[in-house]
C-alpha cells in the first residue's frame, strides 16, 4: 500500500526528513512516535504531496507520486488525512461536511451521498447531530465528524496527525475508539500519536523518528519492551 525509499525532505537549509525508508502494507496500522520537531507531520504530508518531497520515491496506493507525472488530485481521493485541528467547513452542517466533497469530487448524487453520509455518522455515533453546525460541537464531536468526513471519500488508506491531541481529555477515547473500530475493519492507517496506549493496543508495527531519521522500527512490544536505541529509550522514559 505505501513504499517509501529515501525520502528527503528540506526546507531552504533545513534538511527535516533525512532518508526515510518503510513499507506499509494493506490493512496495518502504523503509529509514528518521537519528539516535538522530528519530522512526523513532515513525513505524514510528504505521502499526500501536501509537501513537496525534496529527494527519495513514495508510492501509495497504487500511485507512484513523486513521479512528475503523477496524478496527485487522484493519488488524494485514495488518501483520507484527519488533523489536529479538525478543518471542518464551518459553514456546512455535519450532513454538509460529510456530502460535499463526494458529490464536489466523485459526482455522486447527493441522495446517494446522503445515505452514505448518514451511515458514516451512525458509525461514528453522530447520528443525531447530522443538522448541526461544527461550531455547536465538542471537540471529541468535531473529530468524529472530521473521520467520518475522511470515511465518506471510501479512501483506501488514512493518515492521522495527532487526531487526539487537541482534545480535552474526555474526549480522547471516544475519538480513539472509532479509529480502533476502523482498524479492526482492516482499513489501513498511519497515526501520528501521543497516545501510547493506543499504539501499544492497536498497531501493528511502530515508527520512532526523531532528527528527522527513522531510528527504531519494530512492532509495539519490541518498541515498548525493549527499545533498541538509547533515543527510543530516553523518549519512553520521558512519555510513559
Ligand atoms: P513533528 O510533527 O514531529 O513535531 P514537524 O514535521 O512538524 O515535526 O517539523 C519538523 C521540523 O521541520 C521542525 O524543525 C519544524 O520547525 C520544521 N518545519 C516544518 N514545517 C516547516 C515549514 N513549512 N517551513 C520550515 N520549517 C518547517
Ligand atoms: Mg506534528
Amino acid at each position: 500500500m505505501i513504499s517509501v525509499k529515501g525520502l528527503i525532505k528540506s526546507f531552504g537549509d533545513l534538511e527535516v526528513l533525512k532518508g526515510i525508508s518503510t513499507k506499509v502494507d494493506a490493512g496495518q496500522v502504523i503509529a509514528v512516535i518521537g519528539p516535538s520537531g522530528s519530522g512526523k507531520s513532515t513525513f505524514l504530508r510528504c505521502l499526500n504531496k501536501l509537501e513537496e518531497p525534496t529527494g527519495g520515491i513514495v508510492e501509495i496506493a497504487g500511485f507512484s507520486i513523486t513521479d512528475k507525472k503523477a496524478d496527485i488530485r487522484a493519488a488524494r481521493q485514495e488518501i483520507g488525512m484527519v488533523f489536529q485541528h479538525f478543518h471542518l467547513f464551518p459553514h456546512l452542517t455535519v450532513l454538509g461536511n460529510l456530502t460535499y466533497a463526494p458529490m464536489k469530487v466523485k459526482g455522486e448524487s447527493k441522495a446517494q451521498a446522503e445515505e452514505k453520509a448518514r451511515t458514516l455518522l451512525k458509525r461514528v455515533g453522530l447520528s443525531e447531530k447530522e443538522d448541526s453546525y461544527p461550531a455547536s460541537l465538542s471537540g471529541g464531536q468535531k473529530q468524529r465528524v472530521a473521520i467520518a468526513r475522511a470515511l465518506a471519500m471510501e479512501p483506501k488508506l488514512m493518515l492521522f496527525d495527532e487526531p487526539t491531541s487537541a482534545l480535552d481529555p474526555e474526549m480522547v477515547k471516544e475519538v480513539l475508539d472509532v479509529m480502533k473500530d476502523l482498524a479492526k475493519s482492516g482499513m489501513t492507517m498511519i497515526v501520528v500519536t501521543h497516545e501510547m496506549g493506543f499504539a501499544r493496543e492497536v498497531a501493528d508495527r511502530v515508527l520512532f523518528l526523531d532528527q528527522g531519521k527513522l531510528v527504531e522500527e519494530g512492532t509495539p512490544d519490541e518498541f515498548f519492551g525493549s527499545p533498541k536505541t538509547h533515543r527510543a529509550r530516553d523518549f519512553l522514559e520521558k512519555v510513559l
